[in-house]
């Protein structure tokens, strides 16, 4: 019995220990995440400031043939005028010139406006294209070193596993199956110690025939409040 005792705390203190190291590593994963997340995130506004960028400069592009096409027809138009006969005709072809220039005017106009919001578009993406450089670069070295941690932890979470079956291996099945059941169901605190006539799991004071039976009786007793497994320590006798 005293050696299933032993046994049972030397389990709980290793899942105890197991425990924090489950949640260094967990802590590792979810920065790594959050990392990610952030480059993410960076990412996704220089992709979509490139996607507004190449848009507008298609539109931009487009302005430029227009223009081109105005520019032609001034030039096409005023090279009639030496031909040119009559007065009403003189008039129209001027006409045509002075359309094609306002048309041509216009168009600049639309140009200047699209590159105005391409050079601010254009800075807004050079920062934060820095910004994820300088980013990706603090996350890939952090990275390398929580990898590197994690490295270490598995091991030592194979280790202690290792232990863990050991221990399990010499304890009875039924013994077994109620540390793990209470494991799962109270928080991960099996077995507690009692103390001073108490329960150190649940802080409920025991019956003083159960807490004096503790140190005589052959037998694994629970608390009859949270049903933990007790144990005393060689000082309470
Ligand atoms: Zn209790």
């Amino acid at each position: 019995m005293q050696k299933q005792l032993q046994l049972l705390q030397d389990l709980q203190e290793l899942d105890t220990e197991k425990k924090i190291v489950e949640n260094d590593r967990q802590a590792g994963l979810n920065e790594k995440q959050v990392l990610k997340s952030e480059i993410d995130r960076l990412q996704q506004m220089v992709d979509s400031l490139a996607g507004e960028i190449s848009v507008l400069e298609a539109e931009k592009a487009e302005l430029n043939s227009a223009m081109a096409l105005e520019l032609e027809n001034v030039e096409r138009s005023e090279g009639r005028l030496p031909q040119i006969k009559t007065q009403k005709e003189y008039v129209a072809v001027l006409k045509e010139v002075d359309t094609a220039n306002k048309l041509a005017k216009e168009l600049q106009a639309k140009i200047d406006a699209k590159d105005e919001i391409l050079t601010s578009l254009s800075t807004d993406k050079a920062e934060k294209d820095a910004e994820l450089a300088s980013i990706t670069e603090e996350a890939d070295s952090r990275c390398a070193e929580i990898d590197a941690s994690l490295v270490a932890v598995n091991k030592q979470l194979a280790e202690m596993d290792r232990q863990r079956e050991a221990l399990l291996e010499d304890l009875p099945k039924g013994l077994r199956k109620r540390y793990g059941l209470l494991m799962s169901r109270r928080g991960g605190v099996a077995i507690v110690e009692a103390r001073g006539g108490a329960c150190l799991g649940c802080h409920m004071h025991l019956p003083p025939q159960t807490f004096n039976s503790l140190f005589v009786v052959n037998e694994i007793q629970t608390c009859p409040h949270c049903n933990r497994l007790l144990f005393v320590t060689k000082t309470d006798e």
